[in-house]
C-alpha cells in the first residue's frame, strides 16, 4: 500500500452503505495519539449514524467507537501514553471542561461534546487519532476483538446498570445483544436475578442469556414469573417501555439505554403509579469507564464476539440490523 495511507470504510451518504476509501493516515493534534487500530465493535448506535437517526453526523465520516489499538505516535502535549501502549477508545471523544454539567460531573451531558465515530472519525479503519485524556487502558485479559466490546456495549451499559439500586434484585433486560451480554454477566456475578427479553420466537437469543445466567428468558410480550425490581432497555423500540413497566412491581425503575428510540405509544397512568419511574441514560462520563474497565476483569466479563474484516462493515452492519448477531461483532484490520 502507499506509505502514509490507509484503509478506512466511510459514511459518504447517509442512509447508503459505506465504501472502501484509501485515505491519508491522520496527523496526531499535541493532545492526540495515532492509534494502530486492532479491532473495532460494531454497536448499535453505528447504525443509527448511518441509517440518519442521528441529526448532523461529520460528513464523510468514518463510524465507530469500540476501538482497540496500539498507540504508534503520540502529541507533544500527551504524557499518559506513549508508542508501543494498548488504548481503548470510546463514545466520548471530547467534552468542554466549563459547561454546567461538565462542572458537576456529569460531563456525559457536555453541551459541547465530540462523539467517536459519529461528529469525530472513529475506528471502521487502519489507523485513527484520539485526544488521549479520552483513552483508557484495557486489561491484558482481554485480546483485542474481546476488549472492543467493553467499550461501549460495556461502558454504556454499565451506566445503565448502575442507575438501579443495590436492593433491586430482579433484573429485567429487554433486547439481548452486545450490552445485554456483558451486563447479564455483572448482575449475575452481583448475585441479582436476571430476566432476559428478546424478541417473541428468538430461542437462540433466550438460550444463550440463560448459559450466561439469566435465571429465566422469554419474549419481550411476556410476563416474568415474578415482577421486576428493575427493567434496562436496550432495544430500541418504545413499546418495550410498555411492557417492562407492566412487568415492574410498585417503586420500580425501567431505564432506557439506548441513544434513539422508536415512539413510545400512549399508556394508562396506571402503569407508573406506584412510584414506578421511567429515566434514560446518556453517553457516559470516563469515570464509568474506569469503573467498568477495572471491573470486567473481576467479574470475569467474557465477551462472545463474531469477527468480520474491516473491508465487511456493511455486511456486520446488516447482520446487526436484521438482529443476526450473538453478542457482539467486531471488525479487525490485521
Ligand atoms: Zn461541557
Ligand atoms: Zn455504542
Amino acid at each position: 500500500m502507499e506509505k502514509g495511507m490507509m484503509r478506512a470504510m466511510v459514511l459518504e451518504q447517509p442512509g447508503e452503505p459505506l465504501v472502501e476509501r484509501l485515505l491519508p493516515i491522520p496527523e496526531p493534534r499535541p493532545d492526540q495519539v495515532l492509534v494502530k487500530v486492532h479491532a473495532c465493535g460494531v454497536c448499535r448506535t453505528d447504525l443509527h449514524v448511518v441509517d440518519c437517526e442521528l441529526p448532523r453526523p461529520k460528513l464523510p465520516l468514518i463510524p465507530g467507537h469500540e476501538i482497540v489499538g496500539t498507540v504508534v505516535r503520540t502529541g507533544s502535549q500527551v504524557i499518559t501514553f506513549r508508542p508501543g501502549d494498548r488504548v481503548g477508545i470510546p463514545w466520548l471523544g471530547y467534552t468542554c471542561g466549563h459547561c454546567p454539567y461538565c462542572a458537576s460531573e456529569r460531563e456525559n451531558l457536555c453541551d459541547h461534546p465530540l462523539f467517536t465515530g459519529y461528529t469525530l472519525d472513529g475506528g471502521y479503519a487502519e489507523y485513527t487519532v484520539a485526544d488521549h485524556r479520552y483513552c483508557f487502558r484495557i486489561s491484558p485479559d482481554y485480546g483485542d476483538a474481546e476488549g472492543a466490546p467493553l467499550l461501549c456495549a460495556g461502558l454504556i451499559g454499565y451506566r445503565s446498570y448502575r442507575m438501579i439500586a443495590r436492593e433491586d434484585r430482579r433484573l429485567g433486560i429487554y433486547g439481548f445483544g452486545a450490552a445485554a451480554h456483558i451486563i447479564t454477566q455483572v448482575a449475575h456475578h452481583e448475585g441479582r436475578e436476571v430476566f432476559a427479553f428478546t424478541k417473541p420466537g428468538d430461542r437462540e437469543g433466550q438460550s444463550f442469556a440463560l448459559r450466561l445466567g439469566a435465571v429465566w428468558a422469554g419474549s419481550s410480550t411476556e410476563r416474568p414469573p415474578s415482577e421486576l425490581d428493575a427493567a434496562i432497555i436496550f432495544a430500541p423500540v418504545g413499546y418495550l417501555l410498555v411492557e417492562a413497566l407492566k412487568s415492574t412491581a410498585k417503586g420500580g425503575k425501567v431505564i432506557c439505554a439506548g441513544i434513539h428510540m422508536s415512539d413510545i405509544p400512549a399508556f394508562p397512568y396506571c402503569l407508573l403509579w406506584g412510584e414506578r419511574s421511567i429515566r434514560s441514560v446518556a453517553n457516559l462520563t470516563r469515570r464509568d469507564g474506569e469503573e467498568f474497565l477495572a471491573l470486567a476483569p473481576r467479574v470475569p466479563v467474557r465477551t462472545e464476539v463474531e469477527v468480520f474484516p474491516l473491508e465487511e462493515a456493511n455486511k456486520a452492519l446488516n447482520l446487526l440490523r436484521s438482529g443476526n448477531i450473538q453478542g457482539a461483532a467486531v471488525l479487525t484490520t490485521d
